[in-house]
């Protein structure tokens, strides 16, 4: 059945019942039932329509995070369709889309949880001061931070720019909304209900030629993310000694399914805070590292594009604003194309063919299963920035594309943090060692091998790039702007 007769059965409906009284769930990212507020808010109102926008009006999202999001929403659908709640899916422009679905459908009110990026929120301002107008009752609610952004500031009223004093401040408040909103909202709310008499068909999913090694390794979807956070509690004890290392498996790999909302963050949190164990503390911190970088992002809306410290607009970086437009197709720029150095070295790095083999391990490993260790994606976004001297933005945009769980908070901050120009930053002269690194965390090289068969025969090419000298490079660049 395609979009157009759905919405027939629900204009249908709406004529013919005058009861009912609809509530249009619109979910963003949030693909989950349990402890949603928005959805528990909708299910207390009476019968729900659930909407997902692929949105036209800003960045679109990579293509390895869009693979995954299609996977999730076709889970939320499923799970949904069990309780008679249909998805219905648009393309375009929500102020002009919701407001069409709500008079078409007669809507009577409208709910969502919240985001925390500026030029989306301007949406979401807009639409319920225009739902209002008519006479819709709107209502947010929060459930992607653990901490609301304007809840954690300075003592003179300004948000936190180091981490530190961020995470001792925001711990309280973090832990307090936990407890509450888990008890508030799950499980899935009982009465959750749909409209009677509406089919609800769950839509064929496409899958984009290159994402056959995606499809191996990710699981996306509610149920999945429930399933890894169990698996991870298990060896939370494990964390603080383990997740360094890069042959073993010892983080949460919960990043994606929070990114898509696929589990409550205060769901994480409490379970996490229930353990009595040694990674306990640690993994919380973790949690809001994840916080840390939305409250950058609201504070500093294109932080995804603009340096966080104006000096670094002076750093001599390589940088090719046409690069940009290769990055739809992940599957065509693994093969240098230009004699120019610059594009050389970003498409080698892109390859992992820099014949630096822990950057080449990540760099592939991401490739496959679009994701990569943390303590690699500081390796290779160190190299990039500093030995290559190459801008932060390009790396961004790669990671964009390629991680799973790419969002606009996260990867910016990080890839300011790494390359030195963000705030709160690792100072620009820290440049990471690959070779130093690898010995450290892949003593028997388990990793590298795993991802670069090839290394140690003559086939391997040799580094693109010196590391002593570029480090030096980089120093002396950095010298001249300080
Ligand atoms: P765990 O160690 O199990 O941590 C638990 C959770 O804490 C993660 O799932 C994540 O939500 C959060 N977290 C941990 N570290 C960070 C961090 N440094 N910044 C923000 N949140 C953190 N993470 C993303 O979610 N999306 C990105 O786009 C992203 N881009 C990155 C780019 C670079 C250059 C770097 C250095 C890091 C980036 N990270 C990003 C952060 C981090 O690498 C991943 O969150 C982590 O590797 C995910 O694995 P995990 O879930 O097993 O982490």
């Amino acid at each position: 059945m395609n979009a157009n007769v759905r919405v027939f059965i629900l204009n249908s409906l709406a004529m013919n019942d005058p009861q009912r009284s609809l509530t249009l769930l619109w979910f963003r990212d949030d693909l989950r039932l349990s402890d949603n507020a928005a959805l528990k808010w909708a299910a207390d109102h009476g019968p729900v329509i659930g909407l997902f926008i692929d949105e036209t009006i800003n960045r679109s999202i990579g293509a390895a995070a869009r693979w995954w999001r299609e996977q999730s929403l076709n889970a939320l659908a499923q799970d949904l369709s069990f309780y008679g709640v249909p998805l219905l899916r648009r393309t375009g422009n929500p102020l002009e889309i919701l407001p069409k679905i709500v008079s078409e459908m007669e809507v009577k009110a409208v709910t969502w949880n919240r985001r925390y990026h500026q030029p989306l929120c301007e949406v979401d301002a807009t639409l319920k001061k225009n739902l209002r107008d008519q006479g819709i009752e709107v209502h947010s609610h929060p459930g992607f931070l653990l901490t609301e952004p304007w809840e954690v500031s300075t003592a003179t009223g300004t948000p936190y720019k180091v981490f530190t004093p961020f995470s001792k401040a925001a711990w309280e408040v973090a832990r307090g909304h936990a407890y509450e909103t888990v008890k508030n909202n799950v499980p899935v709310p009982s009465h959750l209900t749909g409209p009677e008499g509406v089919e609800l068909p769950i839509p064929e999913m496409e899958q984009p030629f290159w994402a056959t090694t995606l499809v191996k390794e990710c699981a996306p979807g509610e149920k999945n993310a429930s399933e890894k956070l169990f698996d991870f509690l298990e060896h939370l004890q494990d964390y603080p000694q383990a997740r360094d290392s890069l042959a073993r498996s010892a983080t949460s790999k919960l990043s994606a399914h929070l990114r898509f909302g696929e589990i409550s963050i205060h769901r994480v949190w409490a379970e996490t805070a229930a353990i009595d164990s040694e990674g306990t503390e640690l993994f919380l911190k973790e949690l809001l590292w994840r916080d840390f970088a939305w409250h950058r992002l609201y504070a500093l809306p294109h932080m995804d594009t603009q340096n966080v410290r104006m000096q670094f607009n002076r750093f001599g970086w390589s940088w090719d604003p046409s690069e940009k437009d290769k990055l739809n197709t992940p599957s065509t720029p693994l093969i240098p194309t230009k004699a120019d150095q610059f594009h050389e070295d970003l498409a080698a790095w892109r390859a992992g063919k820099t014949g630096i083999p822990l950057v080449d391990a990540g760099m592939r490993e991401l490739w496959a299963t679009g994701s990569m260790h943390n303590r690699v994606r500081m390796v290779v976004a160190s190299f990039l920035t500093k030995n290559l001297q190459i801008h932060w933005r390009h790396g961004e945009e790669w990671f964009w594309e390629t991680l799973v769980d790419a969002d606009p908070a996260s990867n910016a901050f990080n890839w300011q943090w790494a390359a030195g120009s963000g705030d709160d930053a690792s100072p620009y002269f820290r440049i990471f060692n690959p070779v130093t690194q690898a010995k450290k965390f892949d003593p028997d090289e388990t990793y590298i091998r795993r991802w670069v068969p090839e290394y140690g025969t003559p086939s391997y090419p040799d580094p693109i790039v010196d590391l002593k000298e570029s480090r030096q490079i980089a120093l002396d660049a950095y010298s001249a702007i300080k």
